[in-house]
């Protein structure tokens, strides 16, 4: 999925947890079970030979995009309630930690060929739920209900 219901989930997750610990943890695991969801993103536009050389203007136009309303939403929300704390934080922290692994393995793919981080890349790339081209507009619906429904549960409390 994009970064920010990535960031949005984490951070419900970090808030539910109410620790900074559990709530990293927390955001962590909820990244792999987002992209378990049939999701649209740069995965879909290359799909099946997404590198860090076919990235396109596009790619980068969505990403800058998605990056900046994950912080203006966390921003926001600060003002509407008072739920950035620590926990919340690192939540959304823990929810976007595990692209930088594939911000790594796009961008730097030598340093991505150690065996531990093979092995990492062979399990997540199995739980990975990318949906073909031809089905983007419903890989663009499950992230909006998912944004939805944290920013539902953020504003809630
Ligand atoms: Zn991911």
């Amino acid at each position: 999925m994009y970064i920010t219901p990535h960031v949005l989930v984490g951070a419900s997750v970090g808030l539910a947890t109410g620790n900074p610990i559990f709530g990293f943890i927390g955001g962590v695991a909820s990244h792999y079970v987002l992209d378990a969801i049939p999701h649209a993103d740069s995965g879909t536009l290359h799909y099946g030979q997404l590198t860090g050389k076919s990235l396109d203007i596009r790619d980068y136009i969505l990403s800058t995009i998605d990056v900046a309303a994950a912080v203006l939403s966390i921003i926001w929300l600060s003002y509407k309630v008072p739920f950035v704390d620590s926990a919340s934080i690192w939540g959304a922290l823990g929810g976007a930690a595990p692209d930088s692994l594939v911000l790594l393995k796009l961008f730097l793919p030598k340093a991505a060929e150690q065996s531990i981080l093979k092995a990492y890349y062979y399990y997540t790339d199995k739980i990975e739920y990318t949906v073909k081209p031809q089905y983007w507009w419903l890989g663009v619906v499950t992230q909006v209900i998912t944004i939805g429904a944290a920013l539902w549960y953020l504003l809630a409390r």
